[in-house]
């Protein structure tokens, strides 16, 4: 029939569409793994003990984008067997990043009762006061246009006692190695992003947003004035990363 015709281009096209963004997906995970030498595996895993979830952590990774987090979060749980009451939300303002961690999630077997998806920006989330407690966000602070919202939010939506965590790129302890680090983002990450991605632009972009970034102590300020107490932070890589934590009190 018609109709199923359809059907059938309207599901034609939602897979071609979703195909696109997961050879972007893919490329990204590549990037990742080729600007960090693989690194940024062991500072997410670093970061999910760092979180240490245990009973009951009902979680909140925004700008969750493809669920590295949470598929950390997940293994965490169902390897210390402390399933019971754990929940992890994934959200990101974009929702291709999302279907790619939904497909994702299915292919890597995870129960969907642990995880789920919501679209939503970072400044203005889409979640009642108090519902979870814990919060974390990787590699997305530094995209948002207003961090102090980006708080604020993390704030609201955490229960009295609930932390926050973020990872995020930071600035490095010694000067020489500073040095020698922006020798190798400033030209050699827009080089791989042109022979890996085939684009150049976005990852000078990338590089620039780092060094922008607030440092460790005025980021830790910042944490601070949106209420979290016992604020403190550990560098990853002599500063190459750093993992900032606070608690709603
Ligand atoms: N956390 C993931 C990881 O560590 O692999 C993804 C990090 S990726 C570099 C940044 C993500 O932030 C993207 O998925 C992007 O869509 C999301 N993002 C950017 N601005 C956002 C906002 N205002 N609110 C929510 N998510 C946002």
């Amino acid at each position: 029939t018609h109709f199923g015709y359809e059907q059938v281009k309207e599901s034609e096209k939602s897979e071609k569409v979703h195909k696109v963004f997961e050879d972007v997906a893919t490329s990204y995970d590549k990037m990742n793994d080729a600007m960090s030498l693989g690194i940024h595996r062991i500072w997410k895993d670093i970061f999910m003990h760092r979180l240490g979830p245990t009973q009951g952590t009902q979680l909140l990774d925004v700008a969750g984008g493809t669920g590295d987090i949470a598929f950390r979060f997940l293994n965490y749980i169902v390897n210390d067997h402390c399933q019971t009451d754990c929940h992890v939300t994934v959200c990101d303002i974009n929702v291709a990043m999302l279907s790619v961690g939904k497909s994702r999630s299915e292919n890597l077997g995870y129960d969907p009762k642990f995880i789920s998806w919501k679209e939503g920006n970072a400044e203005n989330l889409p979640f009642e006061d108090e519902s979870f407690n814990a919060y974390t966000i990787a590699f997305g602070i530094r995209n948002c246009t207003h961090i102090d919202k980006v708080l604020e939010q993390a704030y609201r939506v955490l229960k009295p006692g609930g932390r926050f965590l973020c990872l995020e790129f930071s600035q490095l302890e010694n000067s020489a190695a500073q040095w020698m680090y922006d020798q190798y983002s400033f030209q050699v990450i827009p080089l791989l992003g042109q022979l890996i991605a085939g684009q150049w632009k976005p990852y000078k972009y990338l590089v620039e947003s780092i060094r922008q970034f607030p440092n460790q102590d005025t980021f830790k300020s910042m944490i601070e004035t949106a209420g979290f107490r016992n604020v403190t932070y550990e560098n990853l890589t002599l500063g190459v990363v750093a993992i900032h934590s606070g608690f709603k009190l």
